[in-house]
């Protein structure tokens, strides 16, 4: 007889059997990053110089949060204990799902949008209800209103979401955390800084209300995974005890605060983005490409049917570009990250090329 007699693996919970594998494609991004709504340019010097002078001695000691959060609330005009630091938005959704979710109860959220609230809502056993957007991927205020029922748990929000760059307006989610105040309302701002609208300052006010904050797109620190919920006392109390206290490590909070500091550093990367995104839009157009209005840096181009052998095209072109067919009510379109407006003159000539390309082909058969 072996020495262990055990002839099959452990199987984990049911809900984790059911729950399919999710691999975003992250490797070989050495070309230009135009397919995660990452910065594609660099952080802030300040932050750079920071993370530069991060002693060995520093990494011996666990990671100290409180004193950060403190700041960031002050920089947010919400008190420390309405924020809570997290790794990455990710954790933000991930911990506020197992906090609020229960058996009989309702995850609300429409689609597309960001492929995580599916994920995580897959390992809970809460019902997951979805509802479409627009024909033209709008916000479907009106059928996610008809959707709240009493067992309405969470009802998140991407807001610019993803990968359309619609948004919802303050007056639909302040209707919505009327209609379902027992519903917690995730208004995942992400995107804030290309948007430039938020509704952070009615936590407090609005008692059901949570923001979640990332500082993986406008201030390029996706690979120190660094985002934050923000929500009344009660709430932020309650996600705390699903929180790990050591999540946020000690280089992402050695940063933070130079990160916020360098205001014009943030300014000026979103005006370019901003400015960027113009110019391209108005390149879609004189191709000929549809496209979605968006306020976030990215943009949605309906590419039709060979979008796939697209995406392929401008690979080989070295600019990387996510193909979104599989989102619901997405068959056909590749969403575009915007980045500063030489690399998106680059995009450019790339896609012109890959269009050119594919009308020859399709010329010649
Ligand atoms: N929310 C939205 C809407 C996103 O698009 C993304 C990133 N693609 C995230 C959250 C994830 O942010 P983080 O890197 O902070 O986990």
């Amino acid at each position: 007889m072996s020495e262990n007699p055990l002839t099959a693996h452990p199987r984990p919970r049911a809900r984790v059997q059911a729950m399919k594998e999710y691999h975003p494609p992250l490797g070989s991004r050495d070309s230009l990053r135009l397919d995660f709504n990452e910065n594609t340019l660099a952080c802030s010097p300040k932050v750079q110089d920071v993370l530069a002078r991060i002693s060995a001695k520093a990494l011996t000691r666990y990671p100290e949060r409180e004193p950060v959060e403190a700041m960031v609330a002050g920089h947010l005009g919400l008190q420390p204990e309405q924020v809570a630091l997290t790794n990455g938005v990710d954790e933000a959704i991930h911990v506020l799902f197992e906090t609020f979710l229960g058996t009989g109860d309702e995850l609300l959220f429409p689609v597309p949008t960001y492929t995580m609230y599916e994920v995580y809502a897959s390992a809970t056993d809460a019902r997951t209800i979805t509802v479409q957007a627009t024909d033209d991927l709008q916000f479907p205020f009106e059928r996610l209103m008809a959707a709240i029922t009493p067992r309405t748990k969470i009802i998140a929000i991407a807001n610019p979401n993803s990968p359309s760059g619609s948004i919802a307006t303050r007056e639909q989610i302040l209707e919505i955390a009327r209609a379902a105040p027992n519903a917690v309302i995730l208004v995942d701002e992400a995107y804030f800084h290309f948007h430039g609208e938020t509704v952070i300052d009615l936590i407090g006010d609005v008692l059901n209300l949570v923001v979640a904050r990332t500082f993986s797109k406008a201030y390029g620190l996706a690979g120190l995974r660094l985002g934050l919920l923000a929500g009344s006392a009660e709430v932020i109390r309650w996600v705390r005890r699903v929180l790990s206290p050591y999540s946020v490590n000690s280089l992402a909070l050695a940063c933070l605060p130079p990160a916020l500091e360098d205001v014009s550093y943030l300014d000026w990367y979103v005006s370019e983005v901003l400015a960027a995104r113009r110019e391209f839009e108005g390149i879609l157009d004189l191709i000929g490409l549809r496209h979605w209005p968006s306020r976030a840096n990215f943009v949605l181009v309906d590419i039709g049917t060979r979008h796939a052998e697209f995406t392929q095209l401008m690979r080989a072109g070295g600019v990387l570009v996510r193909d979104r067919s599989n989102d619901p009510g997405c068959d056909g379109r590749v969403r575009i990250t915007i980045g500063t407006r030489q690399q998106m003159q680059q995009a450019a000539t790339a896609l012109d090329q890959a269009m050119t390309m594919m009308r020859k082909e399709a010329k010649a058969k």
